[in-house]
């Protein structure tokens, strides 16, 4: 597009003169006729900003910012989610063996308070058909907090990948100028 000069008229108005109208009769929007000035004057005047091409720069420059904040922000949030998966809570193996310990270095400390209950629990449980051990649910404690901890993960890939995916996409969709 060619560019296009700004002649004031007396009423404020500025008049956009092409290089090829310099020295001819111009008339602006107030309908007063003027006289463009001749080409080496209408070089000195201001230039017209040409709205089809500043307005889609305008937005790309824009657009390019929030595309950007939007990756550098998904990237961040997958990056978190990385650092959490890399420090999830572990769930214990179980062991018979190591449980049979437990209870036997348990019944070592225990007071004879602690004893006496311990019998009268037992003997609870094998009233009530046959003794069971205590039933600490040990292992599910851990997955829940596992899962727990696993959810957040996905929740921070999950809304770190929309973000990106979006940011590419408004760069991927810009209008080329
Ligand atoms: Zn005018």
């Amino acid at each position: 597009m060619a560019d296009r000069y700004l002649v004031p008229c007396q009423c404020g108005a500025q008049i956009p003169v092409g290089v090829h109208q310099a020295g001819t009769e111009i008339r602006c929007q107030c309908g007063a006729e003027l006289k463009a000035p001749p080409l080496r004057k209408l070089r000195e005047l201001p230039l017209e900003e040409s709205d089809a091409v500043e307005t889609p720069g305008a937005n790309w420059s824009v657009r390019k910012a929030v595309a950007s904040s939007l990756l550098l922000l998904g990237v961040l949030l997958v990056a978190i989610g990385v650092q959490r998966w890399s420090v999830l809570p572990t769930v214990p193996v179980y062991s018979a063996e190591l449980a049979k310990q437990n209870f036997a270095k348990q019944l070592e400390d225990a007071s004879s308070s602690d004893l006496y209950r311990f019998w009268i629990n037992f003997e609870m449980s094998l009233e009530d058909g046959g003794f069971k051990p205590p039933e600490v649910d040990v292992k599910g404690f851990y997955e829940d907090r596992r899962e727990a901890a696993l959810n957040v993960v996905y929740a921070l890939f999950s809304s770190g990948g929309v973000l990106i995916l979006i940011g590419l996409g408004l760069f991927l969709t810009a209008p080329r100028s």
